[in-house]
């Protein structure tokens, strides 16, 4: 039995009173669920603006000293369209009246934005008859804007320690003299996160409007399955690799903590949807990958140099020449006399021809230095791959069989990935050659 849950409603689970009911329908069907992180009101059909959006929109025309008043009237029309249709008692209008003159007043762009949830927030402790906790006084950031972990986990423990039915708005924080600071974009996942940790829930249930992870991306693969577990290590694969469902920095907090996260459908609400835990099950799984991602757009530096394996350091000096330019790698395989490091072309474009003179000067005429391009890397990720004969195998058959030239391959000795390079050009075919053989 299940004792705590911790819900997170992202924007599209809460862009108009028929989905705020949805939501309330969904708490009713297991009374656990007793705190609950609201996004901002999002798009109700693909031309509309999210909520988030037309605050920074507020925020900069009254940075260059424009009125804001057209805006602003679409976001006081969401809230109050859905104060009406669920005939909520609370004072929103003035709430609203408060955010317009800090916005006018000049208040910061985080300020701005996180009125967004703020208001939300408002809208649906008044409509579950919750208690309204302001995250501004459990979710601590430091002056450098990065968060405090530890003073948040201090602050939201304490302030949800009782148990008692809560909406915590997701998004924002503050730092210690009380200035509001948002995450990234995306960031009310985060606050799901931290809540969860705080109140040690059983299981972190993020509510959106997909039914989870899908094993490919169905823009390139025609109808994908769905994953039904993953642990968390695999899913950092697939994000890093572009799989976005949830905010990447969203895992931490309850993967430390050992806590499951389970990604739900608002629209679907008895699909399991797909959870997400340290030790997901392993016995024998049917397909053996988990999943594919993959990115366009990389570049890859190589690099010769004669008798490169004898020269202690060398390595280390390639990467400092990228790290000077504030270039992160992504992969790094190495050769006898060569090294390749893989890098996002739009990082390396700004300072292309200084990093390549540099590491030039490093092999001088005992080797050279090129950059080839256009090139995609693909992660096939699984748990069920480790220690598990032939996937590899399988892997590059399917390949060869579709007619694609690997130009890279990186298996880290965890074995919970096999990384593959290909010309951009082969970037959806290869991605379905290897859906094909594992899934299909
Ligand atoms: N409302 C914010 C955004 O649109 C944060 C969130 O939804 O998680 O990015």
């Amino acid at each position: 039995m299940l004792e705590c849950i911790v819900t997170k409603f992202g924007g599209s689970s809460l862009a108009n009173g028929d989905q705020f009911r949805k939501v309330r329908s969904i708490l009713e069907l297991e009374p656990t669920r007793c705190y609950l992180v609201p996004s901002a009101p999002g798009k109700r059909f693909s031309a509309d603006e999210k909520v988030t959006d037309l605050l920074y929109k507020c925020h900069a025309l009254v940075s260059e000293g424009q009125p804001f008043g057209e805006e602003f009237a679409k976001i006081r029309e969401r809230y109050l369209s859905i104060a009406a249709q669920l005939h909520l008692r609370v004072e929103i209008g003035a709430a609203l009246d408060e955010v317009e003159a800090g916005i006018a007043g000049g208040r910061n762009r985080d300020w701005c934005a996180s009125r967004g949830e703020y208001l939300c927030g408002l809208l649906m402790a008044d409509y579950l008859g919750w208690r309204f906790v302001d995250a501004a006084e459990g979710i601590r950031f430091r002056e450098d804007g990065t968060l405090d972990e530890e003073k948040t986990q201090e602050l939201l423990s304490a302030l949800l320690k009782d148990r008692k039915p809560s909406v915590v708005p997701g998004f924002y924080g503050a730092r210690e003299n009380g200035e509001v600071t948002t995450f990234s974009r995306g960031g009310s996942d985060i606050t799901g996160a931290l809540v969860a940790r705080a109140v040690q829930a059983d299981v972190y249930e993020n509510w959106t409007d997909v039914s989870g992870f899908l094993m490919a991306d169905p823009r390139i693969v025609d109808n994908p399955a769905e994953i039904s577990s993953i642990t968390y290590k695999e899913l950092r694969e697939l994000s890093h690799m572009g799989a976005s469902v949830l905010h990447e920095d969203a895992m931490f907090p309850v993967h430390r903590a050992g806590i499951p996260t389970n990604i739900r459908n608002t629209n679907k609400p008895y699909h399991p949807g797909t959870l997400i835990s340290k030790n997901a099950p392993n016995e024998i799984l049917v397909p053996t990958i988990t999943g594919i991602a993959g990115h366009k757009g990389y570049s890859v530096i190589n690099v010769e140099k004669n008798m490169m394996n004898s020269e202690v350091g060398f390595g280390r000096k390639v990467l400092q020449v990228l790290e000077e330019y504030d270039i992160s790698f992504e992969h790094m395989p190495t050769g006898i006399d060569s090294m390749c490091v893989v890098v996002k072309s739009e990082m390396l474009a700004p300072h292309r021809e200084e990093v390549i003179s540099r590491l030039e000067d490093m092999v001088r005429d005992s080797g050279s230095v090129t950059v080839s391009d256009q090139m995609s890397i693909i992660a096939t990720v699984g748990r069920g791959m480790v220690h598990n004969c032939g996937t590899a195998a399988r892997l590059f058959k399917a390949m060869s069989r579709a007619r694609i030239n690997v130009r890279m391959i990186d298996q880290g000795s965890s074995e919970l990935s096999i990384i593959v390079g290909v010309n951009d050009s082969d970037f959806e075919a290869t991605i379905r050659a290897i859906y094909q053989e594992f899934v299909a």
